[in-house]
C-alpha cells in the first residue's frame, strides 16, 4: 500500500497444501512481528479461501482473514461465507497479502481481475455507510460480474471492534469476518475496499477429479441427513438462532451483562418468531451466504413490505444486541444489526459494548432506542463514539466497569460459562480471545452431538481441545463450521471431508490428520501470541465469573486453572 502496488508470487511449495486458516496463520506468523502495533507499518493482513473453497464441494464458499488484532493484541483469524472467496479462487489466487501504508490520509480500492490490478481512489465513499457504499460499487464495477469486501465508518476511526464486510448473494454488506478488528488493520493501510471480478477466470483446479467427486458426495449425504444440517432441519427451518430458546432453557443465555442466565422474554427474540416475523414481513428464508450451500442457515430480514434490508440476524448477534442489552423487540434488534452492518462493527463486540455502557450509566438496560443513539454516536464520530467503537474492555474501562466480559480483550459470545463450562474453557484457552467458534462445546454439552457431555461438569479440557483441533482444520479447509454438527456424527462424512481435500491437493491424508493439521495451526498461533507477550495468564475469565452466582442456576465457573492449563 505504500507505493500502491501489487506484485504476483508463486505459492511457495510448502504453502501449497494450506488454504483458509491455515494459510493466513502461517503468513502472520512468519511475516509479522508478534510485538508490532496492529494498525502500523509493520502489520499485514492476509485474505485466503479455504482449500475446496471455489470447487463444488458444498457449503464451502469460506474466506479467512488473518493479521495482529488491534482488540487483543494476538494474533487473528476470522472467516466468512461469501462468494468473494469462491472468485478469488477461481481466479487462483491463493491469498492476498495487504502490506505496508498509504502515505497520508487517503483511502483506496483494490480491483482484481484476471488481468490486472488497480488502485483507485476511494475517498468518495469515506463516511458513507456500507448499505450505500456496497449499492454504489456493484452498480459502478458490474452487479454480476463482482464481488465485495471493505471497511466502514468505525474502521476509519481505526476502532478495534471494526470487522471487514462481505457482500451476501443480495449485495449486501452482511457477511463479517467480523471478530478482533481487523477491519481496523484494513483501514489503517489506506484500504477501503477490495473488488474481485472473476471473469474469463482460468478456474478451480483439482488434482485427482474422482477421489473428490466421491468425497463430495459423502460429505452432501451427511448433510442432507443430519436433524441439524439437512433440509427442513433446524438451521434450515430458523437460522442459527433456533439456539435462543434451547440456551434461555439451559439458563445459560447471558441477559443485562451477564447478570442472569434465563428471561422468559427471550422467546420473543427466539428463531421461531423471527421466521415468523420474515414470513410476515416478506423477507427471505431460508438463505445461503454463498452459493452451493446445501444447509442454508441464513436469511434476509427486511422490515414490513420487503423494506431497510438487513441481511441475516444470526443468534449471536441477536443475543449481543438483544437479551444482553435487555432488548427483546426483534425489530429493534434488526435495526440495531443494520447499523452494525452499515458502520462495519463485528455485532458480538458492539451488544458487548452497549451492555457495558449501560452498566456503567451511560443509559438504562432495555433502551433500544438509546442503543441506537449510542451507533450514531460512532457514526457521528464524537468522542464517546470513539470510546465506543473501541469495544467493550476499552468502554467499560472508560465508565468504572468492573464486571467486563472479556478474554484476551476480545468481548465473550452467547452462552454463559458458568452455566456451559466446556464453551467457558474454549474461551479462555483459544488464541482467539473469547470466541465460541473456535472449539464449540455447546454442540455436545447442550445439543449432544459427536457425543454427550454435563454442562455443569468442570472437566471440560479434552472437549474443548479435541474442538479446537477439529476447528482449526475446518478453518482451513473452506468447509462451513456447520458442517461439523453433520461429520462428528456421521464417520462417512468426516471420511468425505478428507477425500474431497485429498482429490484437490493430490494428497493422502486420513481421517487421523485432520487433528494433527489442526495442532500445527494452533501450535503456530500460540507461539506468535507467546513472542507478543501472552502467558497462562491470559487464558483465564474475567474474576466476576468465579466469584458471582448465575441466576438462576447459582452456578460458578469452577473450571480449575490446571484443568485449563491442561488444554494445552
Ligand atoms: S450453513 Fe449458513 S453460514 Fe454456513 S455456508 Fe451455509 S448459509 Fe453460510
Amino acid at each position: 500500500m505504500t507505493n500502491l502496488k501489487a506484485k504476483y508470487e508463486d505459492l511457495p511449495e510448502d504453502y501449497k497444501a494450506l488454504g483458509g486458516r491455515g494459510l493466513t496463520s502461517t503468513i502472520v506468523a512468519k511475516e509479522v512481528p508478534p510485538t508490532c502495533d496492529p494498525i502500523g507499518l509493520h502489520n499485514k493482513l492476509v485474505f485466503a479461501p479455504g482449500i475446496v473453497t471455489g470447487s463444488t464441494a458444498p457449503t464451502s464458499g469460506r474466506i479467512s482473514v488473518g493479521g495482529k488484532s488491534p482488540l487483543t493484541g494476538g494474533i487473528k483469524e476470522a472467516n466468512a461465507g461469501t462468494n468473494f472467496s469462491q472468485r478469488l479462487a477461481r481466479l487462483r489466487i491463493a491469498a492476498i497479502v495487504v502490506e505496508g501504508k498509504v502515505k497520508g490520509n487517503e483511502y483506496y480500492l483494490l480491483k482484481l481481475t484476471k488481468d490486472k490490478t488497480e488502485f483507485l481512489k476511494a475517498d468518495k465513499w469515506v463516511g458513507k455507510g456500507l448499505y450505500d457504499a456496497y449499492k454504489e460499487i456493484f452498480k459502478e464495477f458490474g452487479e454480476k460480474k463482482v464481488s465485495v469486501c471493505g471497511v466502514g465508518i468505525a474502521a476509519e476511526l481505526r476502532g478495534a471492534m471494526a470487522g471487514i464486510s462481505f457482500n451476501d448473494p443480495e449485495g449486501l454488506p452482511s457477511r463479517y469476518a467480523g471478530r478482533g478488528g481487523l477491519g481496523a488493520v484494513m483501514a489503517s493501510k489506506g484500504l477501503k475496499f477490495i473488488v474481485v471480478d472473476d471473469t474469463g477466470a482460468p478456474g478451480f483446479e483439482i488434482a485427482n477429479k474422482k477421489v473428490f467427486d466421491e468425497g463430495i458426495a459423502k460429505v452432501r449425504d451427511a448433510l442432507l441427513a443430519h436433524s441439524v444440517t439437512k433440509k427442513g432441519g433446524a438451521l434450515n427451518s430458523y437460522g442459527t438462532s433456533v439456539l435462543v430458546n434451547i440456551i434461555n432453557e439451559a439458563q445459560g443465555l447471558p441477559q443485562n451483562n451477564f447478570s442472569s442466565g434465563q428471561d422468559k422474554r427471550a422467546e420473543k427474540i427466539s428463531g421461531e418468531a423471527k421466521a415468523e416475523a420474515i414470513k410476515k414481513n416478506g423477507g427471505v428464508r431460508p438463505h445461503f451466504c454463498s452459493p452451493g450451500c446445501i444447509i442454508q442457515c441464513s436469511e434476509v430480514w427486511t422490515k414490513p413490505g420487503g423494506k431497510d434490508p438487513v441481511g441475516c440476524l444470526e443468534y449471536e448477534s441477536v443475543w449481543a444486541l438483544g437479551a444482553n442489552c435487555g432488548i427483546y423487540d426483534l425489530d429493534i434488534v434488526a435495526e440495531l444489526n443494520r447499523a452494525c452492518n452499515d458502520l462495519g462493527t463485528d455485532t458480538i463486540e458492539t451488544g458487548g459494548t452497549i451492555a457495558v455502557a449501560m452498566e456503567g450509566g451511560v443509559i438504562k438496560f432495555g433502551d433500544g432506542k438509546g442503543a441506537l443513539s449510542l451507533t450514531e454516536e460512532i457514526r457521528k464520530k464524537t468522542p464517546l463514539g470513539r470510546i465506543l467503537a473501541n469495544g467493550t474492555q476499552f468502554t467499560g474501562r472508560a465508565f468504572g466497569v468492573s464486571r467486563i466480559p472479556t478474554v484476551k480483550g476480545q468481548s465473550l459470545p452467547a452462552y454463559d460459562p458458568r452455566a456451559i463450562k466446556g464453551i467457558g474453557v474454549t474461551y479462555a484457552t483459544t488464541p482467539m480471545g473469547a470466541d465460541h467458534t473456535a472449539g464449540y462445546a455447546i454442540a455436545t454439552e447442550i445439543m449432544g452431538v459427536g457425543g454427550k457431555a454435563d454442562p455443569r461438569d468442570p472437566k471440560k479440557a479434552e472437549l474443548s481441545r479435541n474442538l479446537q483441533l477439529a476447528t482449526a482444520a475446518i478453518d482451513a479447509s473452506g468447509y462451513c463450521l456447520f458442517i461439523a454438527f453433520a461429520i462428528l456424527d456421521i464417520p462417512e462424512g468426516l471420511q468425505g471431508v478428507v477425500e474431497s481435500l485429498n482429490g484437490v491437493l493430490g494428497t493422502n491424508l486420513t481421517v487421523n490428520d485432520v487433528s494433527v493439521i489442526g495442532k500445527q495451526i494452533i501450535d503456530i498461533e500460540r507461539d506468535f501470541n507467546k513472542a507478543a507477550g501472552f502467558t497462562s495468564a491470559h487464558d483465564r475469565l474475567p474474576e466476576f465469573f468465579i466469584d458471582e452466582k448465575l441466576p438462576p442456576s447459582n452456578e460458578v465457573f469452577n473450571v480449575s486453572n490446571e484443568e485449563l492449563d491442561s488444554v494445552f
